[in-house]
């Protein structure tokens, strides 16, 4: 079971992490989390170029390693880059240590492999605690989502991901989607769906950057 719309109490409860963005402006923010993935990350790549759409990809570390020319062809097409971790720790059972240092690793290989520096974390599965969350907001501004393709769920099809998408996406909504083996045989479709459609409803999609650090602290 999860929420393919997250509830608004929840998105009260953590007002400091970043559910969507603030804007009358048909704007959307397409996330691609679990990458980079050989073929599946250039084909969304491929699809996103055709429709003139930004996105932000939420890497893990260890993908980052083994697939780095993928990281940077995202970079190159102007895409933005978020942290999503080293292994994909569920934070709520991970203690704080092991958890700090899976995001750091993360942070270093992307840095290491790439050039490239995020301020943007995103937790595994959407799980994290507020204490994990304090520390890596020091730094960091943490990402998640108002929507939620559901593009993970074997169960589904790529109709239904497209469904739950255009139900519920608003201006400034952040669309959480997969570029990985698993979400792909749902989300190649859909993701011309959803690109095709809100083309024509006049929508752009563009890439989150974060805030700068003091005017979130002053939120
Ligand atoms: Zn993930």
């Amino acid at each position: 079971m999860y929420f393919k719309k997250f509830p608004a109490i929840l998105r009260n409860i953590y007002p400091d992490y970043l559910w969507r963005v603030n804007t009358e402006e048909k704007v959307m923010y397409l996330t691609f989390d679990d990458g980079p993935t050989p073929v599946i990350t250039q084909e969304v790549l491929s699809l996103l170029k055709k429709f003139d759409a930004k996105a932000t990809f939420f890497l893990l570390g260890k993908n980052i390693q083994t697939h780095p020319h993928i990281a940077h062809a995202i970079i190159d097409a102007g895409h933005s880059i978020g942290n999503h971790g080293y292994g994909h720790l569920n934070g709520w059972k991970t203690n704080n240590f092991t958890y700090f240092k899976d995001f750091l690793l993360a942070q270093q290989v992307l840095q290491e492999y790439t050039g490239y520096q995020t301020e943007l974390y995103r937790p595994a599965y959407g799980r994290i605690t507020h204490k994990q969350a304090l520390k890596i907001m020091k730094t960091h501004q943490i990402v998640m989502m108002d929507v939620l393709g559901g593009d993970f769920d074997l169960k589904a099809n790529s109709e239904e991901v497209f469904g739950n998408v255009i139900k519920h996406v608003q201006p400034g909504s952040i669309v959480c989607l997969h570029d990985s083996e698993k979400a792909w045989p749902r989300l190649s479709k859909a993701l011309l769906l959803i690109l095709e459609h809100f083309e024509q409803e006049g929508y752009q999609f563009k890439a989150l950057h974060p805030t700068p650090l003091l005017s979130r602290a002053t939120r």
